[in-house]
């Protein structure tokens, strides 16, 4: 039987409480605990796929093809495991279900009220997390701050948890912020014991607190939140911001958290090995040569955007000792000062994105890629932009392109398979998850990765079109990996440049930070050969 740690939040938003559940997990797996993990997100959207990034960061997604709140990418990174469409719930699935239910009949004439209908369906869906998993630790996250309308039914509902599964079964971990006054040069608890006040207001006594601050708080800060917040002093443990995120779980660990998971909820573990963890954790704070990467892409305004790329390069970097500079280019202020910006970068990455905004910036950057040859890496999106400037040389015109840019183009490299062309609803009806692709050998794709198949996650509607291959292929392009059937170009490389690879799927989600993805491992390695200096000798453009 699994047992249950819910986590809550308090006082502001964004202090890291996905992080912290990852870095619980990762704790616990350290000690040969199974744990998988489940975020439950309160917002009536079925599922973030259809969320600007603007409003909601990076959209994860998950093997099975789920696409899902970006703390899913944390909670994979952390503890390495592969979660599944289970694992992010939100209102907009729960009463969409209720309501097919009950359209259905299925309640035979009762009334359909958020208590017990929509709590029984949270709780129906935290357990099959249980059931797909077996894990014995299912940890879950509960979005958002406490006090916000939208997620009174999940906390409701994790509430009656405790006494459906046995007191002994359930953990309530609470993460609050404690705000610093620098003219007091105080750390303040007041806001962290309101949110306990309500969370015990609809029945949740939290058994840990998690006090996140900007400085390390003291032992008299402890005896205060212990004493009013009814929490062993011991449970107080202390968040500081750190340099790295992958250092929470050594800070969690070294105060005590996860021995005092381990007695609470009776669990026969080994003693913690984190030793792995620790070395790597070691390696990345030490001072290291940078490389630096250029990401080109529209949202650049919000980091959240792009959360799995810029781990990814984080992961690669530390594999060839370097720590990675990320140079922010927006792709639409990218037209005219393309030359200078693009030259103080040793590689290119354009990651992921839809719309037609900020996409002739991009053009441009692969262009520069193409012609400076500078290490390169496309990445979805990323791919279309590669084949459309290639495909804009070759035929000595702008009117190549991607349909979903221009219906009407002439030379359409980019568009919808046949099969797509009636699909009019925008959620969840992309090529979505993961599919195997076959590599070419002898192509840096296959060097890159050293096997045969490879199993990467999906997330797009078009794809490369085939009518254009050959001219395509003569002018230089390499079609490196493809689906099974061989009717899919799910990797194109460039003959005759040192690194230019682009992937119609998303390599970022598999990077972990003990297991680096060998795509960026490829990219880096590449860029940090590249001199900057060496980029700025003007080669003749065309
Ligand atoms: N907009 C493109 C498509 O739908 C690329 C999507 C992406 O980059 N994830 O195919």
């Amino acid at each position: 039987m699994s047992k249950y740690i819910f986590i809550t939040g308090g006082v502001v938003s964004s202090v890291g409480k996905g992080i912290s559940v990852a870095s619980i997990g990762r704790i616990l797996k350290s000690r040969g605990i199974s744990v998988s993990v489940q975020k439950l997100d309160p917002y009536l959207n079925v599922d973030p796929g259809t969320m600007s990034p603007f409003q909601h960061g990076e959209v994860f997604v998950t093997q099975d093809g789920a696409e899902t709140d970006l703390d899913l990418g944390h909670y994979e990174r952390f503890i390495g495991v592969e979660l599944t469409q289970a694992s992010n719930v939100t209102s907009g699935q729960v009463y969409s279900s209720v309501i097919a239910n009950e359209r259905r009949g299925d309640f035979l004439g009762g009334t359909i009220q958020v208590v017990p209908h929509v709590t029984n369906e949270i709780k129906r869906r935290i357990r099959r997390v249980a059931e797909i998993s077996q894990a014995e630790i299912i940890i879950v996250e509960v979005g958002g701050t406490v006090g916000d309308i939208e997620g009174q039914p999940f906390l409701e509902a994790i509430r009656q948890m405790r006494k459906d599964e046995g007191r002994d079964n359930v953990l309530y971990i609470h993460v609050t912020f404690l705000p610093h006054i620098a003219a007091t040069d105080e750390l303040k608890t007041k806001p962290t014991q309101h949110s306990v006040n309500e969370l015990r207001r609809i029945g949740i006594q939290p058994d840990a607190i998690l006090c996140r601050s900007d400085k390390e708080i003291s032992g008299g800060i402890k005896d205060k939140i212990s004493l009013f917040c009814d929490v062993d002093k011991e449970a107080v443990i202390s968040l500081v911001t750190s340099d790295t995120i992958y250092e929470v779980p050594l800070l969690l660990e070294d105060a005590g958290l996860g021995e005092f998971i381990v007695r609470r909820l009776g669990l026969r573990t080994d003693r913690g090995d984190l030793d792995g963890w620790r070395a790597m954790v070691a390696k990345l704070k030490a001072p290291k040569e940078p490389v630096t990467i250029g990401l080109v892409g529209k949202y650049v305004g919000l980091r959240d955007a792009y959360y799995s790329v810029r781990e990814a390069l984080c992961h690669a970097a530390l594999a060839h000792n370097r720590t990675v500079k990320i140079e922010w280019l927006d792709s639409e202020q990218l037209d005219g000062m393309a030359d200078d910006k693009l030259r103080q970068v040793q590689g290119i990455i354009v990651p992921g994105g839809f719309g037609y905004r900020g996409i002739e910036g991009m053009v441009k950057a692969a262009k520069f890629a193409r012609q400076r040859k500078i290490p390169y890496l496309g990445l979805c999106l990323g791919m279309h932009i590669m084949v459309i400037e290639l495909g804009r040389h070759v035929f000595h015109t702008d009117k190549v392109n991607s349909t979903e840019f221009d219906t009407d183009s002439a030379y359409p490299v980019i568009d919808l398979l046949p099969e797509q062309h009636s699909v009019e609803e925008k959620g969840g009806t992309m090529r979505l998850g993961t599919y195997p692709c076959h590599l070419v050998a002898g192509t840096v794709a296959a060097r890159a990765y050293g096997v045969d198949v490879v199993y990467e996650r999906h997330r797009h509607r078009y794809e490369f079109n085939n009518d254009f291959r050959q001219p395509l292929e003569e002018a230089g392009i390499v079609a490196s990996g493809l689906s099974p059937d061989g009717r899919l170009v799910e990797i194109t490389e460039l003959r005759d440049h040192p690194w230019m690879l682009a992937c119609q799927f998303h390599p970022e989600f598999k990077s972990r930070p003990d297991s680096p993805h060998p795509l960026f491992v490829g990219l880096v390695g590449a860029a940090k050969e590249t001199l900057i200096e060496g980029a700025q000798t003007s080669l003749p453009l065309n």
